[in-house]
């Protein structure tokens, strides 16, 4: 199974960048990358300790979640994934995290509307709210799969954490990024209680269209 090497690599590179900052907590969270040309996907094992996962102890899944390669149990969150790789075809990479802050705005369901030009440009025009439900149901993938068809690249999932996604893995691992450095801006904020400016309409609307036009590229590759 030499041929999944690089995508499973890609997981292990990236699970470790991720806990080195501090995005990725104990097991929490899991990590896919889907294989180009393939109904198909690398994921992060479930339950699994990322400081000690190698290259061998990624799955590889078909998008009905028969396992292609790897002996481990696949992330709970699999049918997740394959429901967001079915549903958004300019997505190749989505990460899921318990990241603090975007997890504590999910606890008061604030949703971030459009604050910083970065921000519009590659997560998208705001990251909403995913109502809560129970980690690895059908509700949960039903849910995530409805919501995504919006174009956004981040989303924060009640009481639970965030999902993000890239055009490529590089994308995704910023995106984290953008996203925490927005939550946290954006919590400091309201504890003030002050009026909370947004970037103007126009503003938004020009970036979120350069964000559109990147994902098209790379649907129309993948068509
Ligand atoms: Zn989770």
């Amino acid at each position: 199974m030499t041929d999944y090497l690089p995508y499973k690599q890609e997981i292990t590179t990236t699970c470790q960048k991720l806990v080195e900052k501090g995005y990725l907590m104990a097991t929490g969270g899991n990590v896919s990358v889907r294989i180009p040309g393939k109904t198909a996907f690398a994921i992060t094992p479930s339950d699994y300790d990322y400081l000690q996962m190698t290259a061998e102890d990624v799955c590889v899944l078909d998008f009905d979640l028969n396992v292609i390669a790897g002996k481990l149990k696949p992330s709970v969150e699999s049918s997740m994934h394959a429901a967001i790789y079915q549903a958004r075809p300019d997505v190749n990479a989505v990460i899921h995290t318990h990241q603090v802050y975007a997890s504590a705005l999910t606890l008061i369901k604030a949703s971030i509307p459009a604050l910083f030009d970065e921000q519009a440009r590659f997560l998208g025009r705001s990251v909403e709210i995913i109502p809560y439900a129970p980690s690895g149901t059908g509700l949960l993938k039903n849910t995530i799969a409805k919501h995504v068809r919006d174009h956004n690249n981040a989303y924060m999932m009640q009481n639970h954490g965030a999902l993000i996604f890239g055009t490529d893995m590089q994308r995704a691992i910023h995106n984290v990024e953008i996203l925490e450095k927005c939550s946290l801006a954006y919590l400091l904020a309201l504890t003030t209680e002050r009026k909370i400016s947004k970037i103007p309409l126009a503003v938004r609307e020009i970036a979120f269209s350069k964000l559109r036009k990147d994902q098209k590229t790379v649907e129309s590759s993948a068509a």
